[in-house]
């Protein structure tokens, strides 16, 4: 991806911002700023482009809201949390957002990549982006499902466990926009395969669970997905969750 098009406004002050295939998105409301998932530390280029076009900078963001905890989703978290940003999390991912390489799929990743050779590239992306030097955060776990959240926006939260167990989506209702995080992308950077799927089985903590969660995408309804990893889909929540269940656990 070009640096001209690291990040792009994907609906009414929606702004996605794509680096090394990792997905963060800043979401412009009446009441606020809030930053969705925090990227690799080399999203942080792309992310003061944003601001700079919105006239702000990083200390005018609200909130951070992580769907995860994982590494390729908290690697601006300190920066952020450096400069007073507010970050939300489900309890369940606490632990792991402090520690987020700390996790075990249900398959080992180096042996999974020899034999998924097309996840070599992406993984490559991420780690020039400084995904392999990413430090945990603190974050109190006050994201629980159904509930809006207490940040600019006040999505609702949408506990999506398989992926992580803490792992949650967030739908804002009035637009029918949904964040889904790793619950549904639509590129695998460990397969480097496109199109919508849950996470391969190298970075999923349970690819059944994983599945079963889609389910509850499909209760909200949405028009826009916006995934953790690849490109939005607006082809309807149903459509996505339909297609990940024909592709399976993989
Ligand atoms: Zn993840
Ligand atoms: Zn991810």
């Amino acid at each position: 991806m070009s640096a001209a098009r690291r990040w792009s406004e994907v609906a009414a002050g929606v702004f996605r911002i794509a680096v090394a295939d990792v997905n963060c998105y800043l979401v412009q409301t009446t009441d606020g700023l809030t930053l969705y998932d925090a990227g690799l530390p080399g999203s942080r280029g792309a992310l003061t482009e944003v601001l700079a076009h919105l006239g702000a900078t990083v200390s005018d963001i609200d909130a951070l809201v992580l769907t995860h905890g994982h590494f390729d989703h908290v690697g601006m978290g300190r920066m952020l949390q450096s400069r007073g940003v507010d970050a939300h999390v489900h309890p369940r991912d606490v632990h792991l957002a402090r520690h987020p390489y700390s996790y075990r799929p249900e398959e080992a990743r180096v042996a999974y990549l020899l034999s998924h050779p097309g996840g070599i590239p992406p993984i490559t992306r991420m780690a020039l982006r400084g995904a392999l030097g990413v430090r945990g955060i603190e974050v109190a776990g006050r994201v629980s499902h159904g509930h809006p959240v207490d940040a600019p926006g006040r999505p609702i939260a949408l506990w999506t466990p398989g992926h992580t167990g803490g792992h949650c989506a967030f739908l804002f209702e009035e637009t029918g926009v949904l964040i889904a995080g790793d619950a549904l992308v639509t590129l695998d950077p460990y397969t480097g395969e496109r199109g919508p799927q849950i996470v391969a089985r190298a970075a999923t903590a349970d690819t059944a669970e994983a599945l079963r969660s889609l389910d509850v995408l499909d209760e909200s309804g949405a028009s826009l997905v916006l995934p953790g990893h690849g490109e939005p889909s607006r082809d309807g929540v149903h459509a996505d969750t339909a297609a990940a269940r024909r592709r399976g656990a993989h």
